[in-house]
Order: structure tokens, then sequence, then C-alpha cells
């Protein structure tokens, strides 16, 4: 029998992963009879029959799929050690959901924060997010407060070596805000103030970016280590076959497959989704050659479809109300309320809010917002009768939301879990409407502390790592799957010196 190529597709996720039909397919293995080595045995089981032959274009040290805040910081001690980093991301531009976010970072301990006089205790503020992450149904929290811990290193380096820009904390922490935030330069929704200066710094270290190409297969060698990938153009035009000595998914979530969502978390499957970044597809390469997927069924987390307007609530006095006038969720949570409305069938919701915030700290985001929303902006309303009968909302009910509000401000103490923006609303009012969509998903593929893939039973997936919103062990927002992926990056660089000075000492 005709012996062929050592390099094998091993895991693929076909170009229309999204129908429920691939799904199983992305998952099937096909054995090879022919490959009979007790290592190649392994591999050979998760080979994917009928695949072009692998011919590769280029090799790399690390291979990094996806460009999000997570890839894009694992790509950095890399190649600040020396050595090669190919970034392969399927959309034309980079950043992922990481770009679209609103950029609340959840940070603690950073030398800016310092600065600025925050000086409670990182222990202190994990207590706070902690309760945050338990109230979102996260489960992996051990190592979750590892990443909160590395937090502030990981703004830090960004900072150091990378001139990224984040806004003086003393500009809005005056607002009562929770000291573990943390903003781009010009406030929300401004992550282009911290991922351009990474990626200018990657690329002035030499990274290879590749843009526009998708990976659909994983690349496994003789010994059963995976070895590469293989990438798509968007139009299915081009093919490239990438080695490297290790390969990182960097995919991000799955909130943008719909048919993941329905087989995971089938109570979210109606509502819509913000992003098409995060569509799933590294988990299933991931499973494709052994990978085990974990906590997908954890709940999914909403926001607005408006995202900047979600997360005004931590910097003003802002009220969240359903169409017939009953309050949601906490405002100072970018989550709690999109997740009401849509438990409670409501539709949409309006946020409520004064001058105190748009002249207040986040003044570009609130201006920015109206100007482009105009048709979901309401006011200004002089008095509660004029709110009431502009947003179509019963009056009685309006007052009697507006006295209980008053009194939990006053009194500093909320049922829905609020810890923040004690302040009343004063007219004049106005009110923005919004709808509940997908942002966010927690769990996915199982890894070890330094994003090594594991398999069911514990078993190394030699070859493949995965970090941030991809992973189970992340997902928990942009400054954890930050710190994620520098620990995967600074631990690849561990193993690629390792076997430097054994290549060495062989010789
Ligand atoms: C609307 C919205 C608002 C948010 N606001 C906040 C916030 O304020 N604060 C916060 O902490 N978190 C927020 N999040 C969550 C945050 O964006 C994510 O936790 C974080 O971006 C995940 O980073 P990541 O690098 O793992 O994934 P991503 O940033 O999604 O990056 C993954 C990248 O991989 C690419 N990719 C996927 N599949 C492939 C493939 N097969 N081949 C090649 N490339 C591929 C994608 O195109 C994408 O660029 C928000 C999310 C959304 C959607």
């Amino acid at each position: 029998m005709k012996r062929r190529s050592f390099f094998k597709i091993v895991g693929f996720s076909a170009a229309a992963c999204v129908t429920p039909a691939v799904l199983s397919a992305c998952t099937s293995q096909t054995v090879v009879e022919e490959e009979t080595g007790s290592d190649a045995a392994a591999q050979a089981s998760y080979e994917i029959a009928d695949q072009p032959e692998v011919s590769f274009d280029s090799t790399t040290d690390v291979l990094v799929v996806g460009t999000g805040v997570t890839g894009l910081s694992c790509a950095l001690p890399l190649l600040q050690a020396g050595y090669q980093v190919t970034l392969c991301e399927k959309q034309e531009k980079l950043g992922g959901d990481s770009y679209e976010s609103a950029g609340i970072m959840y940070v603690a301990g950073s030398k800016i924060q310092k600065q600025a006089g925050i000086t409670t205790k990182v222990s202190k503020l994990w207590d706070q997010r902690k309760a945050q992450l338990e109230e979102a149904n996260y489960s992996n929290i051990d190592f979750s407060r590892k990443l909160f811990e590395a937090s502030g290193e990981w703004a830090d380096t960004l900072a150091d070596d990378c001139n990224a820009v984040f806004a003086d904390p003393q500009t809005y922490s005056e607002e009562g805000t929770n000291e573990y935030i943390l903003l781009p330069k010009n406030g929300i929704g401004d992550m282009d103030s911290v991922l351009a200066p990474l990626r200018d710094t990657l690329t002035s270290l030499g990274a290879v970016f590749q843009t526009g190409y998708r990976c659909c297969a994983l690349i496994g060698n003789e010994k059963g280590e995976i070895c590469g990938a293989r990438f798509v153009s968007a139009d299915q035009g081009d093919m490239k076959d990438i080695r490297a000595a290790y390969v990182v998914m960097a995919t991000g979530g799955f909130a943008s497959s719909q048919a993941l969502i329905e087989a995971y978390a089938p109570d979210w499957v109606r509502v819509g989704c913000y992003t098409v970044a995060s569509d799933g597809q590294g988990q299933l390469l991931c499973e494709g050659v052994g990978g085990q997927l974990s906590g997908m069924d954890n709940a999914i987390i909403l926001t607005s479809d408006v995202p900047p307007v979600a997360a005004w609530g931590y910097f003003g006095p802002t009220l969240d109300i359903s169409p017939l006038g009953v309050r949601l969720g906490r405002e100072d949570s970018m989550t709690a309320s999109a997740r009401a409305c849509v438990v409670g069938a409501d539709g949409f919701w309006w946020t409520i809010f004064t001058n105190a915030l748009s002249e207040g700290s986040q003044s570009r985001s609130v201006a920015q917002t109206v100007s482009s929303y105009k048709t979901r902006t309401y006011g200004p309303f002089d008095d509660l009768e004029a709110l009431a009968s502009g947003c179509n909302i019963p009056l009685d009910q309006l007052e009697e939301v507006f006295d209980d509000y008053d009194s939990m401000v006053d009194n500093k103490k909320d049922s829905l879990g609020r810890t923040s923006q004690w302040t009343r609303l004063e007219a004049p009012y106005y009110a923005f409407k919004q709808m509940p969509v997908r942002c966010l998903t927690h769990g996915g593929v199982t890894t070890d502390d330094t994003g090594q893939v594991l398999s069911a039973t514990g078993q190394a997936v030699a070859g493949l790592y995965c970090a941030g919103s991809a992973a189970a062990k992340g997902g928990q927002g942009l400054a954890s799957n930050g710190a994620f992926g520098l620990l995967v990056g600074r631990a690849l660089v561990e193993k690629l010196d390792e076997r430097k000075s054994q290549a060495e000492t062989s010789e």
C-alpha cells in the first residue's frame, strides 16, 4: 500500500459550521487503516479523510489562531523572547469581540490604579468580583482568581511595553465606580487605545499577521502531535497550511453560533447576537482532535444591542426599566438588565439618564451614542409626567419606581445588588431604548493552567493550546482573557526554551 504524507488533517471544521448538520460532521472522526505505528495510532484516529494533502506554505514557532485580546496578548512574550509568531484571523480586521466590546476592563492592582490612589487590596477587590462571577454562574472560580490577580500586571505590561493608553481612574473614581474598573484612554468603547498599540508592538517585533483566512483544520504529525493548521480564504478560493511547533486557539467564545447555542444553551437561542466573531470554530477544532469541551451549558451572558449604554450605569446615575415601568436589574452591571428583559419577555428596556451622566466622565460615549441612535433616544423630559407620556409608560408605575429608586439611593441599599452611583435622578430626563443580545459565553475547551488542551481523560493533546473565551477557564472578560493570553505565551516561551536547549545538548 502506498504510504501517504506524514502530515495529516486531524481536526476539521467545515465552512458552514453554523448549521446543526455540520455540527455533527465537525466532531466525527475517521480512522485511517493504513496507519499502524503506535504513535501514529492516536493521531490517526482523528484523521479526516478526503482532504487535499498537506503542503506547508510557511513555518513558525507559534501559530496563534484569532486576534482578539487573548491572541494578541499571547504573542507578546513570545516575540519579546525572540520566537516567531504568526497570527491568523478569519476577518479582514483584527480584534474580534475584544475590539467591539464596551471596553470595561476588570483590572486590579495596576500601576495606574495605584497612582490614582486606589490602594484597596487585590484580595478584597476579588471578593467583589467573585460575587459578580458567581452571580453569572461562572464555574472556574479558582483560576478566575488567578487571572484577576494577574490582570494588573497585564495592564502594566501593555502600558509599559506597548504604550497602550488607559484612562486615569481619577477621572471617574469620584463617581463611586468600582475600584477594579480600568477604562481605555477615551473611556467606554475605545479599545483602539489599548489594542492598536499592542498590534503595532507585535508588528515591530516581527509578528506575521494573516487576515481574511479562517482556520478550518488542524494538522498532525507522525507522532500524533498537532504541528500546524489549515486556513481557507473568505471566498474559499485560497488555502494555506502553516506549520508550527505549537498552535494556540484564541478564537473566542461561541455566542455567535446559533448551532452551538441551540446544542448547549437552548434557552437563549432566540436572543440575537451582537457579533459574528465568536462562532465556536476553535472549540469544534479542538474537540475534533480529542480536546474535551466543558461548561458549555454555563449561563450565556447578555448585554444591550448598543453595548456602551449597558456600561453607563457604572459611571453615573441611571435607571433601567421595562416598557411597563418595572425596574429590571442593577444598573452598575453590563448584563443584569438584559437578562431580566429576556426572562421577563419584555422585548426591550429603557435606560433613564440625566445630565449627571451626559456631563460626567463618559460624556464622549453619551454624545456619540445619542448622535448615532437618534431614534432610540427620547427626551429631554422636564418631569415624570412628560417622561411617562413620551415613553408610553404608565405614570403611576413610573412614579412608584422613582420613589423606590430615591429611597434606594438615599439608603445606599439595593435589593437587586447595586453597589455604586447613589445619586437621585434629577430632571430633565432622557430615555434610551435598547434590546438584549448575546455577547459572551463561558465554557469551552478544557485546558490545564498553562492553556494546554486536555482530553476527557485529562491527557494533553500534544502541541495544542487554547486560551481566552475559547477555553473553559477563560471568558470572564477583556482583562482576564488578556492575562490568560499572556500566561499561555509565557508558558510557551518556556517550552520553546526547553526544546532549544535539548536540541543544543543533542548536537
Ligand atoms: C458587545 C460586547 C461587549 C462586551 N463588553 C465587554 C466589556 O465591556 N468588558 C469585558 O471585560 N468584556 C466585554 N465583552 C466580552 C469580551 O469582548 C470578551 O471576553 C473578549 O473579547 C474575548 O477575547 P478573545 O480574544 O478570547 O476573543 P475575541 O476577541 O472574540 O477574538 C477571537 C478572534 O478569533 C477570530 N476567529 C474565530 N474563529 C476563527 C477561525 N476559525 N480562524 C481564524 N480566526 C478566527 C475571531 O474573528 C476573533 O477576531 C464584550 C463582548 C461583546 C460582544
